[in-house]
């Protein structure tokens, strides 16, 4: 362990405030994604962007790799250490520094938790429109660096549609603002650029968040069907029709059956081979004539239940189910492999029986639940971990999987990010001069490359077919040398 080193981070951020004993590391070793894991060589928690400057100068001043982390819910690697190197964990920066409703945004440090926001304007008639179903965890951090959305993307947007201005530490430890409260930008959108980069331009510090005006009404209803293929049918009407819900979610069976045998249960019937969660939200006037088409079209898909949220009670009830969701497949399997894929929604109905056959054909249980009405799918996968046959057949399954969305138009993320997971799939979507000018624009923020590394980019096996040289030397902790990618 490099003492010197330790020492002079402590005189950054303070003796309490760097965690270099092995037992510690362990709870950084991975993020949300467990298959993956590597212990960071140090953890420092910094409370300023001036002290991030410092430990990024530092930390690139002796070729050390470094990344942020907030809740470490990520599910795609993004905040896995992959070279050991330092993990700045932000739980200090978590303030809520400013609300300007004149102007409707509030400034918050990075580390706030993304319920957190909308708990704090809702006196005010407003909320944060980013929605992740993690968002009593996930930090406002995260979700910019991941662009996050949630089940109400569908009509309000990701993150990035959400986020008006940014400050970010740089390579070389710069502090840099972009963007701002108004939502006029000269120049090019480097807000938009930023947001949704993984982690890997560089750091935030702080973070102007557009707010939303709390709907005037909320309508949500249940639809339960007999099979998979008439709601996937469903959510391809209701689009067709013109009509934009603010969320259009579906769960299957086995995550049905999860949901209600575990504390989060929502009373979805279980009889279900899969549900619709459907929500109209914004003006009183004419919502309800729009829900009477959605319940016809419903119908006319053979629904064996429809059922109306009565009471906001009820509404978070079936919420509740819907967003703990991956927790309770707990219950099914000690290891979840949540995927993350986009597909044209056209498509649902074809495609879903066809992902479930591919699990099948591996002797793998699957529980979809996503946003339906993004195409953007979630198809689980149970394993155990402790079995490494059955987790080389989970990863022949993903595989799979990524390749019939993409062929069929569709994308290997819709929101959890490329990260350390997806990297080697890039190719599957991306020419190599694609990529290249993606690499470009990265280094403009991260020349360097220590900033987060081996994230989204290929290794060299994929690298090595479209011949980009991305491989660059730099040297660990304990001084030996590994080779990296250069982007
Ligand atoms: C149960 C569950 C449900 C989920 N549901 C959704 C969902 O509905 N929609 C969705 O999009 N995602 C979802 N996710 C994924 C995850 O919650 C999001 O990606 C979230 O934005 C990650 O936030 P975090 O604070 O946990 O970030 P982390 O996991 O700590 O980090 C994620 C990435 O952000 C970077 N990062 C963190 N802080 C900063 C910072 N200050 N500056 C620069 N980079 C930073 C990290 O380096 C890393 O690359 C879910 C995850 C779980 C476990």
């Amino acid at each position: 362990m490099d003492r010197q080193l330790i020492r002079q981070l402590k005189q950054i951020v303070g003796e309490r405030y760097v965690l270099s004993d092995p037992a510690e590391m362990y709870v950084y070793e991975c993020d949300g994604l467990t298959l993956h894991r590597k212990p960071p060589s140090l953890v420092v928690l910094p409370e300023t962007a001036q002290q991030i400057s410092e430990i990024v100068q530092l930390a690139e001043g002796r070729s050390i790799a470094y990344l942020a982390r907030g809740a470490g819910t990520g599910l795609s690697g993004g905040a896995l250490a992959v070279q050991g190197g330092l993990i700045l964990q932000m739980s200090r920066m978590n303030r809520i520094l400013e609300i300007d409703l004149d102007n409707r945004c509030v400034t918050v440090e990075p580390c706030v938790v993304n319920l957190d926001v909308s708990k704090a304007v809702l006196p005010h008639g407003f909320y944060f429109a980013p929605d992740p179903s993690s968002q009593m965890a996930s930090t406002i951090g995260g979700n910019i660096a991941e662009n996050s959305g949630g089940p109400h993307t569908l009509k309000y947007g990701t993150t990035v549609n959400h986020v008006l201005g940014l400050d970010v530490v740089l390579s070389g430890g710069r502090i840099v603002q972009l963007g701002g409260k108004s939502s006029d930008r000269l120049g090019y959108d480097l807000v938009g650029l930023f947001v949704g980069s993984e982690g890997t331009f560089g750091i935030v510090t702080k973070a102007i968040l557009r707010l939303s005006p709390i709907p005037q009404k909320v309508k949500t209803f249940l639809a339960a069907y007999s099979s998979v293929r008439e709601a996937s049918q469903t959510v391809s009407d209701i689009i067709g029709a013109g009509i934009v819900p603010a969320a259009l979610e579906m769960l299957d069976r086995l995550t049905i059956q999860a949901v209600e045998d575990s504390v989060y249960a929502a009373g979805y019937p279980r009889d279900a081979e899969a549900v619709l969660l459907v929500e109209l939200d914004g003006l009183e006037a004419g919502m309800e004539r729009l829900a009477e088409r959605i319940v016809a079209l419903c119908r006319q898909n053979a629904a064996t239940e429809i059922r109306i949220a009565r009471s906001n009670e009820e509404r978070e009830k079936l919420w509740a189910g819907r967003k703990k969701a991956f927790g309770a497949m707990g219950r099914l399997m000690p290891g979840l492999y949540v995927q993350d894929a986009v597909i044209p929604r056209s498509s649902l109905p074809e495609l879903m029986p066809k992902i479930n056959a591919i699990a099948a054909g591996h002797g793998i249980a699957v529980a979809n639940v996503f946003h339906a009405g993004d195409g953007n799918l979630h198809p689980n996968l149970l394993y155990d971990g402790q079995d490494p046959e059955q987790i080389q057949r989970v990863l022949q399954a993903v595989e799979e999987i990524m390749k019939l969305c993409v062929d069929a138009g569709g994308s290997i993320t819709g929101e959890h990010g490329v990260g350390f997971e997806k990297k080697d799939f890039m190719p599957m979507i991306f020419s190599p001069e694609d990529l290249d000018i993606m690499g470009r624009v990265k280094s403009v923020f991260n020349p360097t490359g220590l900033c987060n590394p081996q994230k989204i980019f290929p290794t060299s096996k994929s690298c090595g077919e479209s011949g980009i040289p991305y491989k660059i030397q730099y040297k660990t902790l304990d001084g030996k040398t590994e080779e990296i990618f250069r982007i």
